[in-house]
């Protein structure tokens, strides 16, 4: 155990989740101060009161890319087997018509080598004419030739139309998955983040643009696991702390909660970026922060869950919904044991914000009903609302990094990640990134 070096991590989020266990691992003494009363943070269940009933929900819908190979990595490393927590299956996306028809459907030929699975997967997928599939074709020609990069960034509608990648491409392949992916509308999507999730996903192993749905709750699948390892190692985790102050002192950092004050020699600030400007506010070095994080703009995500008699049951464990404000519909019974139980997705900014959560739920359900015809009316509904869900990741976006100009305070946290979207991806990869930051400028 290192005794000189005391860390703080403010946020018991993915992001400081994973800074912890790095941490924790390499003997370091961790302390993670959590403001809430679990962990998790964006990616956690939550208890939802149901008439009589407790009912264990996911705060949204999660799916995973076979290209976080950090996640991977790290529940790897504390012990968590992928086949006993996550489904993992080759790309299929399908896009289901309001007339009960797949209107769309492209599937990854995972026969093939890739690129050529992707490749042979557009060239046969179906609800395209042969002139969509070859103007998709030399899109994804391009992409290659070029690394999957652009000289300057821009909107990624513009991107798209000048590739000729628009109507029923953009409608059924690249709004949806770049909602999905970045949850920001293609009128403002970043090119540059959006390509670097496709160079991810689609170059490289063919795995890697799997889908990784989790097959058990999200606190299962990264808190519990994480925390458990973490007290293994050594670290403590204080619930309900919500840290209040942070200022520099002579010999490192002082935190303030409501009713305590402590020391530390190192501090990783991982929540979230609006709560990081708030921390670091009176810390005259860190303004460039401070201005950074105030000019974030946020997107909201909706999961709205229906409970349908538990025979219910859809063809596929997910699907996606062409013109209707739902846009994913993922069925918990089939992935997660859940029967009967529906979660749909809607994600970023639009109409549906204008609605009130029942009517939304309602107004969804006639949308399923028309896209299954077997879906009758919900038992019950749960709508989730998370309005600031993550930071709109537009173009040119200044981000601040995981250094700041303190040499012992580090950020983590989705935002930090600069060539991700915010994903359960990118706050680990930042969390695992300030471990090493701290553990490198132990050997200097
Ligand atoms: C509805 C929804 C659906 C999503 N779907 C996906 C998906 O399908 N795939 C995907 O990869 N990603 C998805 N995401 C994004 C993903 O959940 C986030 O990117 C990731 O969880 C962010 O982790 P984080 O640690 O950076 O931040 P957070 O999860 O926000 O963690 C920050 C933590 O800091 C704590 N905190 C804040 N202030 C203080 C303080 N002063 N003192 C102590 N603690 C404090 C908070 O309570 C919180 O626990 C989704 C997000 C939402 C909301």
């Amino acid at each position: 155990m290192n005794t000189n070096q005391q860390i703080a991590i403010i946020g018991g989020g993915c992001a400081g989740l994973s800074a912890a266990a790095t941490l924790a691992e390499q003997g370091y003494s961790v302390t993670v101060f959590e403001a809430s009363s679990q962990l998790g943070g964006r990616a956690r269940t939550v208890v939802v009161q149901n008439n009589d009933l407790m009912q264990l929900l996911d705060n949204g819908q999660h799916i995973m890319l076979g290209a976080y190979h950090a996640t991977c990595a790290l529940l790897k490393k504390i012990g968590v087997h992928e086949n006993n927590v996550m489904r993992r299956q080759s790309m299929h996306i399908r896009m289901q018509s309001n007339s009960a028809r797949v209107r769309f459907s492209l599937k990854s030929m995972n026969f093939l080598p890739a690129p050529l699975n992707l490749l042979f997967g557009f060239l046969f997928c179906k609800g395209l004419s042969l002139g969509e599939r070859i103007d998709a074709l030399k899109f994804m020609r391009h992409l290659r030739q070029s690394h999957y990069e652009i000289i300057s960034d821009r909107p990624l509608i513009e991107f798209l139309n000048s590739h000729r990648q628009s109507g029923k491409l953009l409608d059924y392949l690249w709004e949806p998955l770049c909602l999905a992916a970045l949850n920001t509308p293609v009128s403002k999507a970043s090119t540059r983040i959006f390509l670097n999730v496709l160079k991810d996903s689609f170059s490289g192993k063919k795995g890697n643009s799997d889908l990784l749905i989790p097959t058990v709750d999200l606190s299962q699948l990264l808190s519990h696991p994480l925390s458990n390892y973490i007290r293994a190692k050594g670290g403590i985790i204080k619930l309900n702390h919500r840290i209040r102050a942070l200022e520099q002192t002579n010999t490192g950092f002082s935190l303030e909660t409501r009713h305590e004050k402590f020391n530390f020699s190192h501090v990783i600030v991982a929540t979230s970026p609006a709560r990081a400007g708030d921390l670091l506010a009176h810390i005259p070095q860190l303004k460039l922060v401070l201005e950074r994080t105030k000019h974030f703009d946020y997107q909201p995500i909706y999961t709205i869950y229906l409970q349908y008699p538990s025979d219910t049951r859809l063809p596929h464990a997910m699907a996606g919904l062409d013109n209707s404000l739902a846009q994913w519909v993922f069925d918990r019974g089939i992935i997660y044991n859940q029967k009967g139980l529906l979660a749909v997705v809607i994600s970023a900014e639009g109409k549906h914000q204008k609605l009130k959560q029942d009517d939304l739920a309602l107004r969804v359900a006639k949308e399923l009903n028309r896209a299954f015809p077997h879906l009758t009316k919900p038992l019950w509904h749960k709508v989730i609302a998370e309005k600031r869900a993550t930071f709109a990741c537009t173009p040119n976006l200044a981000r601040p990094g995981n250094k700041t100009a303190l040499p012992n305070l580090f950020l983590a946290g989705d935002y930090t990640y600069q060539d991700y979207p915010a994903t359960i991806e990118g706050a680990i990869r930042s969390g695992i990134k300030c471990a090493e930051l701290i553990s490198k400028s132990r050997l200097n």
